[in-house]
C-alpha cells in the first residue's frame, strides 16, 4: 500500500476493496513518520500504539461486518491546541508541557465516533500565535516542499504532516489565518468555517470570538466530509450554532454557471508579490472559464484590518491566558519564595516571548485608560469590517484572491520584526473578523517550486457554496505536484 498522495477517498476505495487493512495503512503511516519527521518536525507528540490498537479494533468491526463510517480507518493528525484524552496537549508550549487532558475536544470526539484514527498531535505556533511555527517553545517544523522554508502558521504541523504524507487528514484552528496560511504554503486545502459552525469545546482559547477549528486535507472532498463530521450544534459550546449541517459532500457536484465571483480590489494592492499575483488571477481566469460570473469588488476596510484584529485578537488573548498561573495545571516554576512570586516566575519561564508581547499588548489595549481608544474603537472598525462583506455578498457568491501575498519565506527571515510577521496576514484575518468561512487550495507553483494557495471566501454558513467552487477549480485543474521527499525503503 502506498501512501503517498492517500486521500480519505482513495482509502476508502481501497479498504471496500479488500486490498487493505486499516493496520497497514497506520503502519505505514508511523513508518513515514519514523523516516521524515526528524526532519520535518511536524509531530508534537506520536501515538503509535494507541493508535494501532485502533486500527485493529476498526479492521475486527469491519471483518464482523460493520460498514465504512464516514471515516473509519483515517489517520488523522490533531494540532496540539486540541484537547485529546489522555494524549498531551501542550499547545506547543512550556507552560502546557506535560498537560494531559481528562477529555476530548468535541471535534475530536465526532471524528472518533466517525470512524477516524488519531495518529498524534501536531507542531504549532506557542498558543496559535504566529504565522510561521517558529514561535512553538519546541522544535521548529520545515516546509516539505523547501527544508530551508516556513510551512506556515499556526498550524504548521497539520499542513506539512498533510503535504509530507504524515497523515491522511489534519485537524488545524485558524483565529486569524491559521489553517489557511499554512495550507496555502504547503500546497494542501485547508478550510476555516464559519465562526459557531464547528464546537470550539476543548479548542484551547486563544481568541473565543475568532477561533474554530477545520480541516487540513489533499482534496475538496475530503475537507467536505470531514467538515460534516465535525460540525453541527454541541451543547458544550454556547456559540456553536443550530443552523443545519448540509451534506457538503453531496453539494460538491454542480455547475459553476451563474455562481458569481467577487474580486476585492484591495486584495491585489501593494505588498502582493507578482508571482503569487500571477497564479492568482490565472486562477480566477480559470474560474470564469469553468461558467462563474466575475465581478469586481471593494471591501474598502481591509486597511483597517490588521490593526483591528491585533487588537481584539491580544485583548482576548490576555484574558483567555490569565488562567496559566502554576496552581492547577501545567508548569510551575521551581524557585518561588511566595504565591505572588510563584505566579510571575512560572508565567515568565512558561510563556514565550511572542505570547507574552501579546498578553502585555492586550492588558495594555483593556485597561481603563485605554480601553476606548483601542479595544472599543477596534469593535467599531470590526463592525465596518463585516459591513463591507454584507455589502460584498449583496454582489456576489464567493470572494477570490491570494491566501497569503507571499510564498513561503524562509526560516528566522521574520523573526526580528514581529510587525512584518503580522503584515502577512493581511488576506485571512478579516474572515475572522467578519465570522465567515474561507478556504484555501493550491493553485500554482513558484519559479522555485513553491505553492501558491487561492482563497476563496463565502457567506455566513454557506461552505457548501464554497466547496462548490474550489472543487470544481480542483477537478478542472488539479494541483499535480508533490514534495520531493526521499525516503529509504518506500
Ligand atoms: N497569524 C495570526 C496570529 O498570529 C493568526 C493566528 C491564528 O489564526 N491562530 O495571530
Amino acid at each position: 500500500m502506498n501512501i503517498v498522495g492517500l486521500t480519505i477517498e482513495t482509502l476508502h476505495r481501497a479498504l471496500q476493496a479488500g486490498e487493505t487493512t486499516v493496520r497497514e495503512v497506520c503502519e505505514r503511516v508511523l513508518e513515514r513518520i519514523d523516516a521524515l519527521d526528524g526532519t520535518i518536525g511536524a509531530y508534537l507528540t506520536v501515538d503509535g500504539e494507541r493508535a494501532l490498537q485502533r486500527a485493529d479494533a476498526l479492521d475486527r468491526e469491519r471483518r464482523e461486518g460493520a460498514p465504512l463510517k464516514p471515516l473509519t480507518g483515517v489517520p488523522i493528525a490533531i494540532k496540539d491546541n486540541i484537547c485529546t484524552r489522555q494524549l498531551r496537549t501542550s499547545c506547543a508550549s512550556r507552560i502546557l508541557h506535560n498537560y494531559v487532558p481528562p477529555y476530548n475536544a468535541t471535534a475530536v470526539e465526532r471524528l472518533l465516533d466517525a470512524g477516524a484514527v488519531i495518529i498524534g498531535k501536531t507542531n504549532c505556533d506557542e498558543f496559535a500565535m504566529g504565522s510561521s511555527n517558529e514561535n512553538s517553545a519546541f522544535k521548529i517544523v520545515r516546509n516539505p516542499w523547501n527544508p530551508e522554508r516556513v510551512p506556515g502558521g499556526s498550524s504548521g504541523g497539520s499542513a506539512a504532516a498533510v503535504a509530507a504524507d504524515l497523515c491522511v487528514a489534519a485537524l488545524g484552528s485558524d483565529t486569524g489565518g491559521s489553517i489557511r496560511q499554512p495550507a496555502s504554503l504547503c500546497g494542501v486545502v485547508g478550510l476555516k468555517p464559519t465562526y459557531g459552525r464547528v464546537s470550539r469545546y476543548g479548542l484551547v482559547a486563544f481568541g473565543s470570538s475568532l477561533d474554530q477549528i477545520g480541516p487540513i486535507t489533499k482534496t475538496v472532498r475530503d475537507a467536505a466530509r470531514v467538515l460534516r463530521v465535525i460540525a453541527g450544534r454541541d451543547w458544550h459550546d454556547s456559540t456553536s450554532s443550530n443552523h443545519e449541517v448540509a451534506d457538503y459532500e453531496a453539494a460538491l457536484d454542480g455547475e459553476l454557471k451563474g455562481i458569481r465571483v467577487g474580486v476585492p480590489r484591495e486584495y491585489f494592492g501593494q505588498g502582493l508579490d507578482e508571482e503569487v499575483k500571477r497564479a492568482v488571477v490565472m486562477a480566477i481566469d480559470r474560474l470564469a472559464d469553468l461558467g462563474a460570473e466575475i465581478a469586481e469588488i471593494s471591501l474598502p476596510h481591509t486597511e483597517y484590518a490588521i490593526a483591528c484584529y491585533y487588537i481584539i485578537a491580544t485583548a482576548e488573548a490576555s484574558s483567555n491566558l490569565a488562567r496559566y498561573d502554576g496552581v492547577r495545571y501545567g508548569y510551575r516554576t521551581a524557585r518561588a519564595g511566595n504565591l505572588r512570586e510563584m505566579y510571575r516566575r512560572t508565567r515568565d519561564e512558561g510563556f514565550g516571548a511572542e505570547v507574552k508581547r501579546r498578553i502585555m499588548l492586550g492588558t495594555y489595549v483593556l485597561s481603563a485608560g485605554y480601553y476606548d481608544a483601542y479595544y472599543l474603537k477596534a469593535q467599531k472598525v470590526r463592525t465596518l469590517i463585516q459591513r463591507d462583506f454584507t455589502q460584498a455578498f449583496a454582489q456576489c457568491d464567493v470572494i477570490a484572491g491570494p491566501t497569503s501575498p507571499t510564498v513561503a519565506f524562509r526560516l528566522g527571515e521574520r523573526t526580528d520584526d514581529p510587525l512584518k510577521m503580522y503584515l502577512s496576514d493581511i488576506y485571512t484575518i478579516t474572515a475572522n473578523l467578519a465570522a465567515i468561512p474561507g478556504i484555501s487550495i493550491p493553485c500554482g507553483l513558484s519559479r522555485d517550486g513553491l505553492p501558491i494557495g487561492l482563497q476563496l471566501l463565502g457567506r455566513r454558513f454557506d461552505e457548501a457554496t464554497l466547496l462548490r467552487v474550489a472543487h470544481a477549480y480542483e477537478q478542472a485543474y488539479p494541483f499535480e505536484h508533490k514534495p520531493a521527499l526521499e525516503m529509504s525503503g518506500s
